[in-house]
């Protein structure tokens, strides 16, 4: 009897050896089925991508125009070497998936990054039924749980409104790639024109190529000495060197947008004004309902704290594994 495992993980990342293909390959490889474009699992190099027709544009704007890329539809299922693989939406950010290959009447699902919770500029997670769950566990701890996306869309409003009113900008940091346009799309307009980061701009057009409605923005050259917009808002990675660039605008208040800020956004040490802890991975609760939603019999956690979220679920009496 053969117990090799239909995935597992090499040093080159999760590899199917009966389909020849690795996912979310960490170096070079012939084929890489990619969940989604962010760099921590989209990585340059490999000789053939293949990734849902949503996630093709972000991926050729982060590999290169000139990979090697096929794209497919969600649910649509392919064979690789006789392997049955398909694409199921993770929630994450545009283009993001699950990944489902079966072999031989065994299912194994690889959920990349997900989200459960419902977000206007990507397509809604599905669960997926299997008999083996790679989760990721980027807040698997119980002290993660986010606010209602509507609460937090409230209070960014309402401090773009008040800088407004004291004649100042509002400059927010998140990530360039889905954070961003999430964002953008939560803005109320009304309020006064939102300005970006080329960085964030580039990817804002492969969201509206995609279909993907965002509001109006205008984009900010990197390389402006200065910039007089009191109301404004600014959307900008936050690998922008902060004071440097944000001095530009003379008179700002400043937030960071990302789930990290749920534990930090209290604290004086963070060099921000504000911390609004919006994310794009599931809190406890969601990772929990992942699991479940999968009715796998084994899970096999990874990236984040997989140690602890392993131990709980165990606790439970579900099979759980940390995927070293
Ligand atoms: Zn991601």
């Amino acid at each position: 009897m053969n117990n090799t495992p239909l995935v597992r993980l090499t040093d080159k990342g999760l590899f199917c050896e009966a389909g020849g293909f690795y996912v979310d390959p960490s170096k070079s490889v012939d084929k890489a089925l990619i969940t989604h474009a962010h760099s921590d699992h989209a990585r340059p190099g490999s000789k053939s991508y293949l990734t849902v027709k949503q996630g093709g544009l972000l991926l050729k704007h982060r590999l290169g125009r000139r990979i090697n890329i096929e794209t497919i539809n969600y649910n649509q299922e392919i064979s690789l070497d006789g392997v049955k693989v398909s694409f199921h939406p993770a929630g994450h950010i545009l283009g993001s998936s699950q990944i489902r290959i079966e072999y031989k009447g065994e299912v194994w699902v690889i959920s990349g990054d997900y989200k459960i919770e419902e977000d206007f500029t990507c397509e809604k997670f599905a669960p997926v039924k299997c008999h083996t769950f790679i989760t990721e566990s980027t807040f698997g701890l119980p002290i993660y749980k986010w606010a209602e996306q509507k609460e937090l869309f409230n209070e960014i409003n309402s401090w773009w409104k008040r800088n407004k009113e004291a004649g100042i900008t509002s400059i927010i940091f998140s990530y360039a790639l889905g954070k961003s346009q999430r964002v953008i799309a939560g803005l109320d307009e009304s309020i006064g024109p939102i300005y970006t980061h080329p960085a964030v701009e580039d990817i804002n057009v492969c969201y509206r190529e995609s279909g993907i409605k965002l509001s109006a923005t205008k984009n900010l050259n990197e390389f402006i000495d200065e910039y007089h917009s009191p109301g404004a808002m600014v959307i900008a990675p936050p690998s922008t060197d902060f004071s440097q660039w944000a001095n530009k605008f003379h008179f700002y208040s400043s937030a960071f947008v990302s789930g990290w800020m749920l534990i930090r956004k209290n604290r004086k040490r963070t060099s921000f004004d504000r911390g609004f802890p919006l994310s794009d991975h599931a809190d406890w609760e969601g990772l929990l309902q992942g699991v479940k939603h999968s009715e796998a019999d084994r899970i096999l956690v990874t990236h984040g704290f997989s140690s602890p979220f392993v131990k709980w679920l165990r606790e439970e009496g579900i099979n759980a594994e940390v995927l070293q």
